[in-house]
């Protein structure tokens, strides 16, 4: 059976990181709910201003918009040999809806949580660039680009530095985490679906251990 693979974690525990690495190796779409309303607010339309005003605050898009976009994208014809959500479900409305649009996909989830302490996101966070181009994510701390500031891939771009990455939006982030996404954790330890991964180590040994885990289920 096709599978839908959960990657769950605080913001800045490295669930893109890991999303870009088995979009390339397993050759499964990226869904990034986060990275689909950062582009959805550049927009200049009025929900584009209410998503990008959320956004920046730390706070969460409604469920209902969130649900409606992720059923959307899931069911296009790239998803039918599985694919990675990153950012999804944040909430437990959206882990029951994402049940029925899973058994409504004939898909089995796995859930996998990257585990790291609170006083490593901070600096994940602040430390954290993009590539405006490509998407490839750098740390000035822990994964800084070659030339500074520049993609290694597109040098003629500036690296982005997300405007939610500021340090009382952190702060904001991390308390929304807490209170509304942590929950999953146990909904989904509940289900015997969460498997849990140690994402203090370097990005390529956490790969390893999520791949076998994906690999090891039916
Ligand atoms: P999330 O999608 O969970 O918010 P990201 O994948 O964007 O997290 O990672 C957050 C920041 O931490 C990025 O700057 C990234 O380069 C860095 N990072 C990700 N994984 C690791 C890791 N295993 N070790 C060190 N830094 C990491």
């Amino acid at each position: 059976m096709s599978k839908i693979i959960l990657l769950m974690g605080a913001p800045g525990a490295g669930k893109g990181t890991q999303a870009r690495l088995l979009h390339e190796r397993l050759q499964l779409p990226q869904i990034s709910t986060g990275d689909m309303f950062r582009a959805l607010s550049a927009l200049q339309t009025p929900l584009a201003v209410e998503v990008r005003e959320i956004q920046q605050a730390g706070r969460l898009i409604p469920d209902d918009v969130v649900i409606r976009v992720v059923e959307e994208r899931t069911n296009r014809a790239d998803c039918a040999n599985g694919y990675i959500l990153d950012g999804f479900p944040r909430t437990t409305a959206q882990a029951e809806i994402l049940e029925e649009l899973a058994a409504k996909q004939s898909k089995d989830l796995v859930a996998v949580l990257i585990d790291v302490p609170t006083e490593l996101l901070e600096k994940r966070m602040t430390g954290r660039r993009n590539c405006p181009v490509c998407g490839e994510i750098y740390n000035v701390y822990f994964k800084p680009p070659r030339v500074d500031n520049r993609c290694d891939f597109h040098p003629e771009a500036q690296l982005n530095h997300r405007a939610d990455d500021a340090p009382e939006k952190i702060r904001v982030r991390l308390e929304t985490y807490e209170r509304e996404t942590a929950p999953l954790i146990d909904y989904y330890q509940r289900m015997e679906r969460l498997h849990r991964v140690d994402g203090t180590r370097q990005p390529a040994e956490i790969y390893a251990e999520i791949e076998r885990i994906v690999n090891s289920e039916p």
